[in-house]
């Protein structure tokens, strides 16, 4: 049976690295149940153990498919089998690259030349498809169909002397989207592209740092903020790093004049409790929800009306607060309910004749709590609509409930274009904004909603204002890709 593939962009990856610190996988297992978001396919955890009586390190992996609570079930994994006190962890969906292939779930170990080097990667490259080939040709055996591995193939075969000069030169040679954690035998390696498109911090905690895709990772094991690893940033952290407090820093050749983070990761991905390219999400998501009302607000249709807002859970939660707050401070009678209740223990279901499969998903999923909504003029708060299909049965679920009427609002804009640096949409040919070429209020009625309204680009971009250098990728709305995509992928899409 297929399976039906969540109707929300996913994330491809959360990564987590410590380095000093005498419980360094304990510590990365709590980092990625924190990212766990991030990435629900497989998770792995490699440790660094220095031998003494071989005076050499070894490095210990483990790794599985499945939440970190499933392949870390058992305590002696972390305990006794993941001893060092350096350690990298990876959680994963799958980007390029099989989700059943084992050799894909990260990180990737290898012992070379340099020793053993352990890789996690977040975000896509672009022209990975370019370089395989180019190294296939030279000989080069792939494991697995990820784009990941090319990096580690690109250093081992680096003919520099230094370990991290190796790592720089195939940086180098990549283009796209990565933040990066690597494990040598003797220092944890954090970098990012020079656009710095997926979010990567840096933290400390005691003597040990620790670096991570979002903070909240860093909150759960009482981890504090230091700053972000800077767009083309390679920061080594070793025992001299350790010692001094001072970390050493190099650079990927290719500056470009701006960063273009992904504006998503506001959007969507990221947990609002964490801290993403410098700014608290939570603060930003709350001004897309006031951005929406004063762009697009709906009022009650009479005194003896009232609108009730209510978002679509989790992830809509805090921008919904935001749209609220500004809509009451327009002078409007909107009040916020908890109208959808969201299960968070949806199995397998199993299928009726009469109804369809995303309808019995989205009903295991989501119900309504119809005392709140009957009567009502309800306004559903989402953060986007990828296929629509999730969200005209939530329209229908509201308007079983018995409302005067349902508005649908969203906190980003159409998305028209797919993602190429590290996050998993549909085809283009599946986004309903694309089939339906822009025009909401088709989109709107395939809904089933009596109005539909997105937040406008322009008002995405001032909730999360330029700076300087830092900009943000729009790509997935306004189809302006910062970085070339290689005609292979643009091909792949258009295959789908
Ligand atoms: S295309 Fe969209 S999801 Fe992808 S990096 Fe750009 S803003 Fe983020």
């Amino acid at each position: 049976m297929r399976t039906l593939r969540p109707d929300k962009p996913r994330c491809h990856c959360g990564i987590f690295g410590i380095f000093g610190h005498p419980e360094a996988a304990l510590m990365s297992y709590y980092g990625l149940h924190a990212l766990q978001h991030r990435g629900q396919e497989a998770t792995g955890i490699v440790t660094s153990e220095f031998l003494t009586e071989r005076s050499k390190n070894r490095f210990n992996v483990h790794k599985g498919n499945g939440l970190v609570s499933d392949v870390f079930r058992d305590e002696k994994i972390l305990k006794t089998a993941l001893k060092g006190t350096a350690a990298i962890g990876h959680n994963r969906y799958s980007t390029t690259g099989s989700t059943d292939n084992k050799f894909n779930v990260q990180p990737f170990i290898v012992n070379y030349k340099g020793g053993n080097l352990a890789l996690g990667h977040n975000g896509n490259l672009t022209n990975f498809r370019t370089l395989r080939s180019k190294l296939q040709q030279d000989g080069v055996i792939f494991q697995s169909t990820s784009d990941s591995e090319v990096i580690l193939h690109l250093t081992a075969r680096s003919q520099k002397r230094e370990q991290v000069l190796q790592i720089k030169e195939a940086l180098d040679a990549v283009t796209g989207a990565y933040s990066l954690v690597i494990l040598t035998d003797t220092s944890l390696i954090a970098a990012r592209d020079p656009h710095g498109f997926r979010p990567l911090c840096l933290g400390k905690l005691g003597s040990a740092f620790v670096v991570a895709s979002e903070t909240c990772a860093f909150d759960i094991i009482g981890a504090t903020y230091i700053r972000d690893v800077a767009p083309g940033e390679i920061l080594v952290i070793d025992r001299q790093g350790l010692e001094t407090g001072r970390l050493r820093s190099l650079w990927v050749s290719r500056k470009p004049n701006e960063h273009h983070h992904c504006i998503f990761e506001y959007v969507y991905f990221s947990r609002p409790d964490s801290k993403v390219f410098g700014e608290n999400v939570d603060r930003i998501r709350r001004k897309l929800g006031k951005l929406l009302a004063q762009e697009s607000p709906v009022k009650a249709e009479g005194p003896d009306d009232r609108v009730i807002a209510i978002s679509v859970p989790d992830s809509s939660n805090t921008a919904t607060l935001g749209f609220v707050t500004e809509s009451q401070k327009n002078g409007d009678d909107v009040r916020l309910e908890i109208g959808l209740i969201r299960s968070h223990y949806v199995g397998r279901t199993f299928i009726q004749p009469d109804q369809s499969r995303r309808e019995l998903k989205v009903k295991s999923k989501f119900n309504t709590v119809k005392g709140v909504l009957k009567d009502r003029t309800v306004v559903i708060i989402d953060d986007s609509i990828v296929r629509g299909t999730t969200s005209k049965q939530l329209v229908k679920l509201v308007r079983e409930a018995g409302p005067k009427e349902i508005h649908f609002r969203v906190t980003s804009p159409p998305i028209r274009y797919p993602c190429y640096y590290g996050m998993d949409f549909p085809s283009k040919g599946e986004l309903i904004a694309n089939k339906m070429e822009g025009d909401v209020e088709r989109i709107g009625r395939e809904l089933g909603a009596d109005s539909l309204k997105y937040l406008s680009l322009e008002k995405l971009l001032e909730a999360a204002p330029a700076d300087g250098m830092k900009k943000y990728c729009t790509a997935c709305f306004s189809g302006v890709y910062p970085v070339a995509i290689e005609q292979e992928a643009l091909k792949d899409e258009n295959d789908l």
